[in-house]
C-alpha cells in the first residue's frame, strides 16, 4: 500500500486542530507542547544548518567570479521581487484607503521594547564583534551568513590539502544536518497540530477583530494574494520556464510550515529539503540562494510595512506627499531585509519606516492586535518567494529542474 504522504497527513492535522480548538479549546494545554518541541527542534538545526550549507556551498562554487555572478544575481533577484511587493500593496493600499476613518481609540500601548538602530549603524552591525554570540542570537542570522560566505570563499583560497579537507569535511557536516532535517520533517504533522490548536483556542476575539479592522485586513491579504498568486507564477513562468502549479506541490510542507510557525527561519529547513528533493536545485545553489533568502528576501513582509505605515498615515489623517510615500517604498524595503526572520519582527521593523516619514510610533498601537495573525499570512509568502527565487536561479544557472 502507498505510503500516506506527507502533505495529506499535515492537511489532516490541520483540519484535527481546528476542530481540537474549538471543541476542546480548554485542553488545548494536552496538546500545545507538540508544537513547543516541534519548534525547538526545527531551531536546535538552524544555525549549524545554515553555517554548514553556506560555507559548502561557497566552497563548492569555487572561483571568485562564479560567486560574484551567482550573489549579484541573487540579491538583484530578492531586491526586485520585494520592490513588486511593496508596488503592490501601494496601490491597493491607496485605492482601498483602510485607514481613512479608523478608530483611533483601537491604540493599545506598544513597548516595542527595542530602539530601532540607524541605517548605518544597522549595516556596522552585520560584522559580529564575536562570531559565537552571533551564533547564540537568532536575530543575527545576517552575521552568521557574511562570516560562512567568507570562510566558504576562504577554504578555496589555502592549498590544496587544507582546502580540500575543509570542503569535504563541511559536505559531510551539510549532508548531517539534511538528514537530522528529514527526520524532523517527519514530525510536522504534530508540531503542526499542536501549534495551530492552541492558536484557534486563543482567539476568542477574532470575530470582533474581523470586524473592526476588516478592510485593513483584507487589503493586506489580497496583495498578499496579488503577488503570490499572479506576479510571482509570471516571474516562474516566463522568466524561469517553470510550471507554478507543480513548483507549488512540490512546497507545500514548508509553506503550511511557514504559516503555522510564522518564522522563515524556523522554515528553513524544510525550505531547503522540498527545493532540493521535490523540486531537484542542486545543492549548490540551493545552500546559497535560501539561506539569504530566509534572511533578505521577504516580499510579504515588505508589502506589510508599506500597507501598514499607510494605513497609520491615513488613520491619523496625515495626507502623504509622493516623494514621501517613496520613502515609504524604500525603508519598507529595507526594514524588510532588515527584520529577522522570525514572529512579529516585521511589526518591529515598522518603527524604521514610520520615523522615515515622521509619523507617530504609537501608530503601531492600531495594528497590534492583528498583527499576528497577518504574520502567519507574510510568512508563507516570503518562504514561497524564497523558493521561487531558488527555482529560478537555478535555471538560470542552466540546472534541470524536476518542476
Ligand atoms: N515572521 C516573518 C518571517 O519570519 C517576519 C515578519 O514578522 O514579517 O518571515
Amino acid at each position: 500500500m502507498k505510503k500516506f504522504a506527507l502533505h495529506w497527513q499535515i492537511l489532516v492535522a490541520l483540519v484535527l486542530a481546528v476542530l481540537y480548538g474549538i471543541y476542546l479549546g480548554e485542553h488545548v494545554n494536552l496538546v500545545a507542547w507538540m508544537g513547543d518541541v516541534f519548534l525547538r527542534a526545527l531551531k536546535m538545526i538552524i544555525i549549524p544548518l545554515v553555517l554548514s550549507s553556506i560555507i559548502s556551498g561557497v566552497a563548492n562554487i569555487g572561483s571568485a567570479e562564479n560567486l560574484g555572478r551567482l550573489g549579484i544575481k541573487t540579491i538583484l533577484y530578492y531586491i526586485s521581487t520585494s520592490t513588486l511587493a511593496i508596488l503592490t500593496g501601494l496601490v491597493l493600499v491607496n485605492i482601498f484607503k483602510p485607514g481613512a476613518g479608523a478608530d483611533l481609540n483601537l491604540i493599545e500601548s506598544v513597548d516595542l521594547g527595542l530602539a530601532s538602530d540607524s541605517l548605518g549603524a544597522t549595516l556596522i552591525k552585520i560584522i559580529p564583534e564575536n562570531i559565537f554570540s552571533a551564533f547564540s542570537e537568532n536575530t543575527q542570522m545576517l552575521s552568521v551568513i557574511l562570516f560562512s560566505i567568507l570562510f566558504g570563499f576562504f577554504i578555496t583560497r589555502v592549498p590544496e590539502r587544507a582546502g580540500g579537507l575543509l570542503t569535504d569535511f563541511f559536505n559531510a557536516v551539510f549532508e548531517v544536518m539534511m538528514k537530522l532535517t528529514l527526520f524532523i520533517i517527519k514530525f510536522t504533522p504534530f508540531g503542526i497540530f499542536g501549534l495551530v490548536a492552541i492558536k484557534i483556542a486563543e482567539q476568542d476575539n477574532l470575530m470582533a477583530l474581523l470586524h473592526g479592522m476588516g478592510l485593513y485586513i483584507m487589503v493586506v491579504l489580497l496583495g498578499l494574494a496579488i503577488h503570490a498568486g499572479v506576479i510571482l507564477p509570471l516571474i516562474l513562468k516566463f522568466i524561469g520556464r517553470i510550471h507554478p502549479i507543480r513548483h507549488l506541490k512540490a512546497m507545500q510542507t514548508p509553506l503550511i510550515t511557514a504559516f503555522s510557525t510564522s518564522s522563515s527561519n524556523a522554515t528553513l529547513p524544510l525550505t531547503m529539503e522540498a527545493i532540493e528533493m521535490n523540486a531537484g536545485v542542486s545543492g549548490k545553489i540551493s545552500s546559497f540562494t535560501l539561506p539569504l533568502g530566509a534572511t533578505i528576501n521577504m516580499d510579504g513582509t515588505a508589502l506589510y510595512e508599506c500597507v501598514a505605515v499607510m494605513f497609520i498615515a491615513q488613520a491619523y489623517g496625515v495626507e502623504l506627499s509622493f516623494i514621501q510615500q517613496m520613502i515609504v517604498v524604500i525603508t519598507a524595503l529595507l526594514a524588510s531585509i532588515g527584520a529577522a526572520g522570525i514572529p512579529m519582527a516585521g511589526l518591529v521593523m515598522i518603527t524604521i519606516v514610520l520615523t522615515a516619514v515622521g509619523l507617530p510610533l504609537e501608530g503601531v498601537g492600531l495594528i497590534l492586535a492583528v498583527d499576528r495573525l497577518l504574520d502567519m499570512f507574510r510568512t508563507s509568502v516570503n518562504v514561497w518567494s524564497d523558493s521561487c527565487g531558488a527555482v529560478v536561479i537555478a535555471k538560470s544557472e542552466g540546472e534541470i529542474l524536476k518542476v
